[in-house]
């Protein structure tokens, strides 16, 4: 599939008019200039930066479909930025990212519509949490919030319960995930990249173009799975991007020697459908997140016509592929909802679906963790993204001109740094 229909159509003649600031001595030779691995929301925003520059670029994705792994099993938020403190990837990917993703919501039709959210406090540590947050938003990263008054909350939200404050952020809002990624796969075809599905990258071996030289400087060669024939092809690429999500860790290994090898833990999130419009709520409300919950709390988001849907919680699991919604979670998501919207009716509330997040650390671990997004050392031509959670789709333009920028600014652009 891959060799009848990518290759063949591939125009070698484009290389020759680029500039570009990574080092390879087999453009003549490799396939591609850039394999994207992973078709979700982030490689195929990648995938549409880099065919801006060059229509040699390959999507490989191992579904019959793109983005039916956690691009299209998430919240549909587009996040303001609160949340990753003042100095991270995340902060300025989600800022930026959110920014350029109203302006192309807007651009080119894809539904969204900014809600805004409030951040609603129960208890005095709550209180302190959003203060912090708030300090941060005005005082360092310029993200808009505002504390709502107990008369305005009971007057705007009369069934929600915020004993101790709410925090409003104007600038969150929904859209519709699919359509996105639709978009987005629309562009990069019609820049002349290619997406190519059913289609498992099994192996990958970095190419050196002299002996010394780092590995990756003579290409890359990768090993492809076709999932409809079970055939296996081989095909050359000058660069390629892990963007591989859950499987991302899986596909680092494939290059890196045992020492470098890494793993990702899996925080499972469930979400419950809501089949009553009562109680009435106009705007998403998220509780006020433990610290080290693994997500933002079990919180309520509405879709674009308006219906309402709670989760996701946080159920660590083995596996990326446990994928199935865990039904004997709902008692304790009800515990949850009951804290901020005691009337909702339990009995409207069913197990609708669950998306899984790609995390660089464990359950046990405290702290916040950044994205993972890099040049890798010791090769040429290879950026590695890592541990893309939330707010991934929120990001997904800006990381997509972020790994442009690694490939082609003319100054260095720093990404993540090294995995410990
Ligand atoms: C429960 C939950 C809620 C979330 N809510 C939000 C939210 O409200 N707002 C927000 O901004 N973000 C949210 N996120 C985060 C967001 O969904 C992700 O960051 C984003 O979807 C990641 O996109 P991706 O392209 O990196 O990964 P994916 O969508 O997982 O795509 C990776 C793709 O790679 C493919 N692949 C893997 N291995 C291979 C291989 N070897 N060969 C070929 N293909 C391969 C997979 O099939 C998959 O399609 C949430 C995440 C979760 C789990």
């Amino acid at each position: 599939m891959l060799a009848r229909t990518a290759r063949r159509q591939f125009r070698p003649e484009n290389l020759a008019s680029l500039t570009r600031s990574f080092s390879s001595t087999a453009p003549a030779r490799a396939d591609f200039t850039h394999v994207v691995i992973g078709g979700g929301v982030v490689g195929l925003a990648i995938s549409r930066a880099l065919s801006q520059r060059t229509s040699s670029t390959l999507l490989l994705e191992r579904h019959t479909q793109i983005g039916t792994e956690t691009s299209s099993r998430n919240s549909e938020v587009i996040h303001a930025g609160l949340y990753y403190g003042s100095d991270s990837l995340k902060t300025r990917l989600c800022i930026s990212g959110r920014q350029a993703l109203y302006k192309f919501c807007e651009e080119y039709k894809v539904p969204y519509a900014k809600v805004g959210k409030w951040v609603v406090a129960q208890d005095d540590a709550q209180r302190e949490t959003l203060e912090r947050i708030h300090r941060t938003c005005k005082d360092e990263i310029g993200v808009p919030t505002r504390w709502v008054g107990k008369e305005e909350a009971r007057r705007e939200e009369p069934c929600v319960t915020a004993d101790s404050g709410v925090l409003e952020s104007p600038e969150t809002g929904i859209v519709d995930s699919h359509s996105l990624m639709a978009t987005l796969h629309g562009h990069f075809e019609e820049e002349g990249g290619f997406a190519v599905l059913n289609s498992t990258v099994v192996g990958i071996e970095p190419l050196n173009s002299t002996s010394g030289s780092l590995p990756g400087s003579g290409g890359w060669r990768l090993r492809v799975l076709d999932a409809q024939t079970n055939t296996e092809s081989d095909i050359t690429t000058e660069t390629i991007i892990n963007s591989a999500g859950l499987g991302a860790a899986e596909v680092h290994n494939m290059i890196v020697p045992p020492e470098r090898r890494t793993k990702l833990y899996y925080a499972k999130g469930n979400y419950f459908s809501y089949a009553s419009s009562k109680p009435k709520v106009r705007r998403l409300i998220y509780p006020v997140a433990a610290p080290g919950a693994g997500g933002l709390g079990t919180h309520l988001t509405l879709d674009l016509s308006g219906r309402m849907r709670f989760g996701p919680d946080v159920e660590w699991v083995d596996s990326p592929d446990q994928l199935s919604i865990n039904a004997s979670r709902l008692p304790d998501a009800i515990t949850e909802i009951k804290k901020y919207l005691p009337e909702i009716d339990t009995t409207a509330l069913a197990p609708d679906y669950a998306g899984i997040r790609p995390k660089l650390r464990p359950a046990s671990a405290r702290g916040f963790v950044d994205f993972y997004i890099r040049k890798e050392d010791g090769y040429e031509g290879w950026v590695n993204l890592l541990g893309i959670e939330s707010p991934g789709l929120t990001s997904s333009l800006a990381i997509g001109d972020l790994v442009r920028d690694i490939f082609y600014a003319s100054g260095k652009v720093e990404g993540s740094p090294p995995l410990q």
